[in-house]
């Protein structure tokens, strides 16, 4: 059973009744297999679901895509219905806030910033952007209540900032981070991939391409791989950053780290992709 809810005050009187587990995954729908996964995992280990759709204007800067972001609303529920029926016994929330007052009832305020993490990699060039992400998934945990809240390890940095915020303001939330969906040529699927052209499409593979050549690399030998990094950055200006890190705290991987991430954005004209690789060592 799927029910939409479009107002706080809809959580509010659900949760004076409700004592059943509750799993959560905010979107900003235009959903594809990714999404599904996480909603199918918070199903699948939950008796409640919720998944939020709301394009979120705090994470977006003035000379970013909030207007063009796709939004798809008929499609997304759906899809949402059609995973539904296949758990019978199991409710669906959808949460799509009639507005902006929904969520920010005093304003577009950052109420939580991650000083150590939100500067690097995407919050060099993005320096507002997780900022706007952490004060809106706090606000959604305040509004859904859930016993576990799903990410998709495609935005590892997020899923590393979500994790150390509910560490550390003790919010009582479990974090799951869930594996990359990818198309079959190994495209990590994102809303974005709908704005390249043909030919951009066919170049977006460098990206998941460079991030394995690493990876074989790094299974031998670190400063090899970063090397190897630092070589395609030179030799192709689209890349926004490439790098070696460890998976735990993002810091620069060194020798004895056993858990690794490469992550890599890539520039396709106005699309920036994102993409990374585990290793574990
Ligand atoms: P978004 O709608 O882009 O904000 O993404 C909502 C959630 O879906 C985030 O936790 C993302 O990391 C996750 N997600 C997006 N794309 C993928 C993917 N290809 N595989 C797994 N999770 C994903």
């Amino acid at each position: 059973m799927v029910k939409i809810f479009k107002t706080v005050i809809e959580f509010e009187i659900f949760h004076q009744t409700n004592n059943k587990s509750i799993g959560f995954v905010p979107t900003m729908g235009n959903l594809h297999l990714g999404h599904i996964s996480l909603l199918e995992k918070a199903l699948e280990q939950n008796e409640i679901a919720i998944i939020s759709i709301y394009v979120n204007p705090t994470q977006f800067a003035a000379n970013e895509d909030l207007d063009k972001y796709p939004r798809t609303w008929n499609e997304d529920l759906e899809k949402i219905t059609n995973l539904s029926n296949d758990f019978p016994n199991k409710e669906v929330i959808i949460f799509y806030p009639e507005s902006d007052a929904q969520i920010y009832p005093n304003g577009k305020d950052t109420t939580y910033t991650h000083k150590k993490l939100r500067s690097i990699l995407e919050g060099e060039v993005r320096p507002e952007h997780f900022d706007g992400v952490t004060s809106v998934v706090k606000r959604l945990f305040e509004i859904t209540r859930p016993t576990i809240a799903y990410f998709g390890k495609k935005d590892f940095q997020q899923y590393i900032i979500i994790k150390d915020m509910v560490k550390e303001i003790n919010l009582p939330v479990k974090v799951v981070a869930m594996p990359i969906i990818r198309e079959s040529d190994g495209l990590a699927m994102s809303s974005r991939n709908r704005f390249l052209d043909h030919g951009q499409r066919q170049k977006a593979l460098i990206l998941n391409k460079s991030l394995k050549e690493i990876q074989q690399i790094l299974t031998l030998d670190l400063k090899k791989a970063r090397q190897h990094a630092n070589k395609l950055i030179i030799n192709d200006n689209n890349w926004n950053y490439l790098e070696v890190r460890n998976a735990k705290d993002l810091k620069l991987a060194s020798e004895t780290d056993q858990h690794i991430v490469i992550l890599g954005n890539y520039q396709l004209g106005n699309t920036r992709l994102l993409d990374n690789l585990e290793v574990e060592k």
